[in-house]
């Protein structure tokens, strides 16, 4: 039985495809996807393609389209009893993200807090900004955390594991050291699996699919030389617990 944390399954990509995309995924054991939508509209569909068996919600909004992300906190304090996670939510202080730092800070503390405030975990973006979303969520007392497809340096994560900050790990895995450096050092306790479908492919520019996140178990294994078994067993024992997933 595996948890995909972090997909994203309204994606116009998967539409029509929905029924295959989910039992492609459970043909490899996984039972639960947390599809997280970005910004309102997207978040909506979310809400609407959520079976509550093998797709379940998170409502959240990108760091570089903040436009609306008022209505997207009343969504959420609209559907608490309804969503996973908040999320995914962030920074991302990549070179083209045109909208400036501070409103991404604002917005995002805002983000927290509500998280906090109604007892949810949150997705976390940080594109280029691994290490100030970390110092920011620190600053605020963040306690339930999924850092989704972290890029930043393995000993700011580490300070992350510290907090019990979780990391998940995407299968883009297999063409980036920066991950595999961050799967070596940071404790299996800690880990986590996502597709982030259809991003992060691990094939560069192809439709990354939940399916996929069977090549993150195959590469924790490998670099933490732990048996397949054991990352599954693990990795799906940590999703339950932090997103509290009742799967029956
Ligand atoms: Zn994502």
């Amino acid at each position: 039985m595996l948890v995909d944390v972090h997909c994203h399954l309204t994606d116009k990509v998967f539409q029509d495809k929905l029924d295959e995309i989910v039992s492609e995924a459970k043909k490899i054991g996984v039972r639960a996807l947390v599809s997280s939508g970005l910004g309102l509209i997207d978040s909506l569909k979310v809400l609407e393609i959520s079976d509550y068996r093998n797709i379940f919600p998170s409502i959240g909004i990108m760091p570089y389209e903040l436009e609306g992300y008022e209505e997207v906190i009343e969504l959420i304090e609209k559907n608490s009893d309804k969503i996973v996670a908040v999320g995914e939510v962030g920074l991302d202080y990549h070179i083209y993200t045109a909208v400036d730092r501070r409103l991404q800070e604002k917005v995002f503390i805002e983000f927290i807090n509500l998280a906090e405030r109604l007892d949810l975990p949150i997705i976390v973006h940080s594109r280029s900004a691994g290490r100030y979303a970390l110092e920011i969520l620190f600053k605020h007392n963040a306690e339930k955390v999924i850092m989704h497809a972290f890029d930043g340096s393995a000993s700011h994560a580490i300070e992350g594991v510290r907090k019990g900050y979780y990391f998940s790990i995407p299968p883009s895995i297999v063409r980036s050291q920066q991950k595999q450096k961050l799967v070596k050092r940071l404790p299996i306790e800690n880990l986590l699996l996502e597709s982030d479908a259809p991003a992060l492919s691990p094939v560069l520019g192809e439709v990354n699919k939940p399916s996929n996140i069977k090549i993150s178990i195959e590469w924790i294994s490998r670099l933490k030389n732990i048996s397949t078994g054991k990352v599954e067993e693990v990795t799906t024992e940590n999703a339950l617990k932090i997103l509290k997933i009742n799967l029956i």
